[in-house]
């Protein structure tokens, strides 16, 4: 759609960030703008409420900051998206009024995207990969996805926590600041000692609360933090890449995408191109920014479903918790 400018709201946890989109030349879309604002808790986990307060703080600036730097007014906006969900939801709830409230002022359409389906798709707009099998791996969430008849389908995906969850449970008992995975990172390269920590796949799903009470014992017993922090990578990357191989096997693709948070892990990188160069296939790995929780994604996505005549009546814009990546309805593809 020339000349149109399409604005996407991403607050599904710990995130609020706003990007716009505009389509290049070259039928991949630009980036204008990504401004984000990460909510970080004084202590423990999320707080859901607190963490809406702070959306709902952050948000008109944000938007603000978005279309000054677009160079965009919000009358010229084609329409606004936002993360329908799946996330907290206190935190969707913030996103959702916002961009109701954005869409009606600029008397634009709002289309109510699906944040996971956004990480696969960034991927696929920005790197030019095809029909990958997306690895997500962030703190909420730990999914494998593909495009099968017609839907995104989850081809596996944790039982328990995500992974990132994971590492900044551990990282909060450890005393490690939040979030733990680059400080884990960091540790992880000066160990070298594989400690036995559960290796936990059941079927093609994965389970990380087992490996978490064991790295914590393996503390309490003494072993070095960079050891257990080593091991920890190795293992938990080691089932998410097995997990993705069989998804690409079973579906007979020769692309990996990665996103989330977790993907921003140097280890995780080099265990996934190591197992799609031996499959003769290829891995492809967003910009940190376009990994991470972003309201760029949102963007994206919301522009090709716009693209495809798909918006979201205020009356339907209501958000979903648990919207499922295989709920969406795929018409833009
Ligand atoms: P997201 O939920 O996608 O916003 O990503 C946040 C998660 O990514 C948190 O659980 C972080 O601990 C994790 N994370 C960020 N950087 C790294 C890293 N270098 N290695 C491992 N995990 C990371
Ligand atoms: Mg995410």
């Amino acid at each position: 759609m020339a000349g149109s400018r399409v604005l996407g709201i991403e607050s599904t946890a710990h995130t609020a960030s706003v990007g716009i989109v505009s389509p290049g030349r070259d039928g991949r879309p630009r980036v204008l703008s990504n401004r984000s604002a990460v909510w970080r808790p004084p202590e423990g986990g999320i707080h859901p409420r607190e963490a809406a307060n702070a959306h709902a703080e952050a948000l008109p600036g944000l938007i603000r900051e978005a279309l000054r730097e677009a160079k965009v007014a919000a009358g010229d906006l084609s329409a606004v998206a936002f993360a329908q969900g799946p996330g907290l939801g206190p935190c969707l709830r913030t996103g959702a009024s916002a961009a109701r409230a954005l869409a009606l002022t600029a008397g634009v359409p709002l289309v109510g995207v699906n944040h996971c389906v956004a990480h696969l798709e960034v991927g696929r707009a920005l790197l030019g990969c095809e029909d990958p099998v997306l690895l997500y791996a962030s703190g909420g969430n730990t999914q494998v996805i593909a495009f099968a008849g017609g839907r995104y389908r989850v081809f596996g995906e944790t039982l328990d926590i995500g992974v990132g969850n994971m590492l900044d449970k551990f990282g909060r008992e450890a005393g490690l600041p939040f979030p733990a995975g680059p400080a884990i990172e960091g540790l992880a390269s000066r160990g070298s000692k594989l400690l036995p920590l559960p290796y936990s796949v059941k079927g093609m799903d994965v389970a990380y609360s087992g490996m978490l009470t064991a790295a914590l014992q393996m503390r309490r017993d003494g072993e070095r933090m960079e050891d257990i922090a080593f091991s920890i990578q190795e293992v938990a990357f080691a089932m998410l890449v097995e997990v993705a191989e069989r998804a690409m096997a079973h579906v007979g693709r020769d692309e990996l995408l990665l996103g989330g948070g977790v993907a921003a892990n140097a280890r995780l990188v080099e265990m996934a191109g190591t197992m799609t160069r031996e499959r003769g296939a290829e891995s492809f790995v967003p910009e940190r920014r376009f990994c991470v929780d972003n309201g760029a994604m949102i963007a994206v996505l919301g522009a090709m479903m716009l693209g495809a005549g798909v918006t979201t009546p205020v009356g339907e814009s209501a958000v979903r918790q648990r919207f499922r990546t295989d709920e969406v309805e795929v018409s833009w593809r």
